[in-house]
């Protein structure tokens, strides 16, 4: 298979499973990552955190259910405070964008490429509390900000960083989305709009050509973001 089915979430030849041997379920990262992931858990750890991860690789086949599931209405779509959007009074390239707020283009996640993984930390969460991965979870006074805070200062020395660490537009701010540079700049940079097209073309993508008249400008604002 082609790097193009790396690019896209179409394969999962260079994922290794970071959970295996433990009861809980798989959680696919690019074995690449393994070596540096572990250091900097290691490193948290010896500063009272249990960095663990709730999301590592997604499909292509599992961010196109994603994104049918919202354009169609079957899953909500929310605004940066979380209140319901009303689709219906959007044009479709403004329902678009409401969806790549919190949700990327199948075939476009930084999450396809086992680079990028959402984290909590467990040691900060109690026993029966329902992870949502939401902004008043690592900001402020948040369960998981002190170790946010800890990462600001730490995440670099293990080639980590946060590419949606800031707003600028595209992908609302994720503070728990990390991301290791040296194999994702890679990955970013191959991504090209003749790729993406390449991949989305005769797929069951809801507003496929409204997408594809917008590439270029979906690949800047949502992707190339550092
Ligand atoms: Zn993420």
């Amino acid at each position: 298979m082609s790097d193009i089915d790396i690019l896209t979430g179409s394969t999962e030849r260079h994922l290794t499973d970071l959970h295996s041997g433990q009861a809980e379920g798989a959680m696919l990262v690019h074995q690449d990552i393994v070596v540096p992931l572990t250091e900097l858990q290691q490193n948290a750890a010896a500063s009272g955190f249990d960095l663990r991860l709730c999301s590592g690789f997604r499909s292509f086949d599992r961010q196109l259910h994603i994104w049918n599931a919202k354009l169609s209405g079957l899953r909500p779509v929310v605004d940066d405070r979380g209140a319901l959007i009303n689709l219906d009074l959007l044009s479709p390239w403004q329902q678009i964008q409401a969806v790549m707020r919190w949700s990327a283009l199948p075939g476009a996640s930084r999450h396809h490429w086992g680079t990028d993984i959402d984290i909590y930390d467990r040691a900060a969460m109690p026993a029966d509390y329902q992870l949502q991965l939401i902004p008043a979870e690592v900001e402020g006074q948040g369960m998981f900000a002190p170790m946010h805070d800890w990462l600001d200062e730490k995440l670099a020395d293990q080639g980590f960083y946060r590419p949606y660490g800031t707003d600028t537009g595209g992908v609302a701010p994720e503070r728990w989305h990390i991301s290791y540079r040296p194999l994702a700049q890679t990955f970013a940079q191959g991504l090209t709009a003749e790729v993406l097209e390449q991949r989305l073309q005769g797929t069951e993508l809801l507003l496929l050509d409204v997408v594809l008249d917008h590439l270029d400008e979906i690949l800047q604002r949502y992707i190339q973001v550092d």
